[in-house]
């Protein structure tokens, strides 16, 4: 008997959790983080607190109250005796809090397959940040908490386009496809009733959509007896974006001035970050990247098939933001960031300030500061390269970011092609597939799919769907 029952991603964009289940086999397809679910109780001064495990989680419904599937230390935490582990492996689409995140609560046995690029990305959004109950993928320390313990690490499972891997009664074959990530991938898991398909994340107007395309036809060719697919833009009418088009527009953007520019956007999105790196080297600039952000070139300059430049290319440059006593002194820098200090490329504000024409800052409006530090004169360029706000905090963000562009005179751009695929492509895919049923996820808008798709399951959220 096989069966599927949705804990998440249901009327909802991200936040999947599809638990797959075939005779003795249970597997999760992705765990993650439901933002919009978080946000319905939480906000910014009122979290839940990591001083009580998992219990708020269970108790606001942000994790679904399922036995066999969390750490031992939290279901000691919350009142339970520890569970043997009931889940077999979590299969992780790409390395977004959406789908990625939630692994962090779950029991130390279960193993989690994941791409080789998605275990690099983990690493460097792990090194650049603060440990954080909800960001635990790759290991955690138990609660309570106490600094010394040495984190307990998970059994990570790397995978590669055309792998194929048994869990169970379960075959599972990953294959790439373009997203907002890179080493993002859907899965094809041969089941005892027949083949199924999860696309997780996909689009087809990013700098290699012949991986998705490649999805899609492995999909269509094994006749899916069911296919989940996400459907997060399927009522979006928009039809002319691309990565090219972003590319050129911001090309243009940076060739026409000999004055500073600004580039902002989101590094995991490592499609644009080679876009503009590629921009600042046929421009001749060099790339201006935030200590932040060098962790992430640190790690995905490793996988030789994403091309990224590491932190000592001749290309980058390394900000170094004023600290402490304001005067760059090395003791003001501590911890990871010491390892930056003494590198050959790494420019106070003022030393960038000094080559206008020769530098393209990626260092984001978090750094804004350095623009006082740089006494910027009027001219200067910044192109904003992620989605407009949709929500009233990133609208309140927005007018910020506006005032700061006005008070230095600023002129700004937008360039930006989303993640996800547009309407009309999503609906090809899925009719080319031709599943015998549908199941959307990632979306507020499945019964959209019914112009394509003749059996189709508008999904309840914990209920088993049998196949
Ligand atoms: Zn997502
Ligand atoms: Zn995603």
């Amino acid at each position: 008997m096989t069966s599927l029952t949705f804990y998440g991603g249901v009327n909802e964009i991200g936040g999947n959790k599809i638990l797959l289940q075939d005779k003795d086999t249970k597997v999760f397809l992705d765990f993650g983080k439901s933002f919009s679910r978080r946000a319905s109780y939480f906000e910014e001064y009122l979290n839940p607190r990591t001083s009580n495990g998992i219990v708020d989680f269970l108790t606001m419904g942000l994790v679904p109250n399922i036995k066999g599937a969390y750490r031992d230390d939290l279901m000691t935490m919350a009142g339970r005796k520890p569970e043997e582990p009931d889940i077999d492996a979590v299969l992780l689409t790409h390395a977004h809090a959406d789908h990625a995140d939630y692994i962090s609560f779950l029991h130390e046995d279960i193993p989690v397959h994941m791409g080789a690029g998605c275990h690099l990305i983990l690493k460097a959004l792990a090194e650049r940040a603060q440990r954080n109950i909800e960001k635990e993928i790759l290991d955690y320390k138990p609660r309570p908490y106490n600094a010394k313990d040495e984190p307990i690490t998970r059994k990570i499972n790397e995978f590669r386009t055309g792998d194929k891997f048994k869990i169970g009664s379960l075959e599972v074959e990953p294959i790439h496809v373009d997203h907002s990530v890179p080493s993002a991938y859907g899965f094809i898991i041969y089941t005892s009733e027949g083949p199924i398909a999860y696309t997780g994340d996909i689009r087809l107007h990013g700098t290699h959509p012949e991986m998705t395309q490649d999805f899609i036809e492995k999909a269509k060719e094994v006749k899916p007896i069911a296919l989940i697919s996400e459907g997060t833009r399927i009522s979006d009418k928009e039809t002319q974006e691309s990565e090219k088009k972003v590319y050129e527009e911001s090309k243009k953007t940076v060739s026409e001035t000999s004055n500073l520019v600004f580039a902002d956007f989101n590094f995991k999105d490592v499609d644009r970050l080679m876009t503009f790196f590629n921009i600042a080297k046929e421009t001749g600039r060099k790339f201006v990247v935030k200590m932040n952000d060098a962790f992430f070139l640190k790690h995905l300059s490793q996988d030789k098939h994403l091309n990224v430049p590491n932190i000592d290319d001749e290309d980058i440059i390394i900000y170094l933001p004023k600290r402490g006593s304001g005067q760059y002194s090395d003791k003001d820098y501590k911890g990871k960031d010491r390892e930056f200090l003494d590198m050959h490329n790494t420019w106070t504000a003022e030393q960038i300030a000094q080559r206008p024409d020769k530098v393209l800052c990626a260092i984001g409006f978090y750094s804004f500061t350095a623009l006082i530090d740089m006494q910027l004169k009027s001219g200067a360029r910044y192109i904003h390269s992620s989605s407009e706000p949709y929500n009233e905090e990133q609208k309140l963000s927005k007018e910020r970011l506006d005032a700061w562009i006005n008070h230095f005179g600023m002129h700004k751009f937008q360039s930006h092609c989303s993640g996800h695929a547009r309407g009309q492509d999503l609906l090809d895919a899925v009719k080319e597939i031709g599943a015998k049923m549908l199941y959307p996820v990632h979306t507020e808008h499945p019964d959209a799919y019914k112009k394509v798709a003749k059996n189709m399951t508008i999904v309840e959220e914990g209920r088993r769907y049998d196949l």
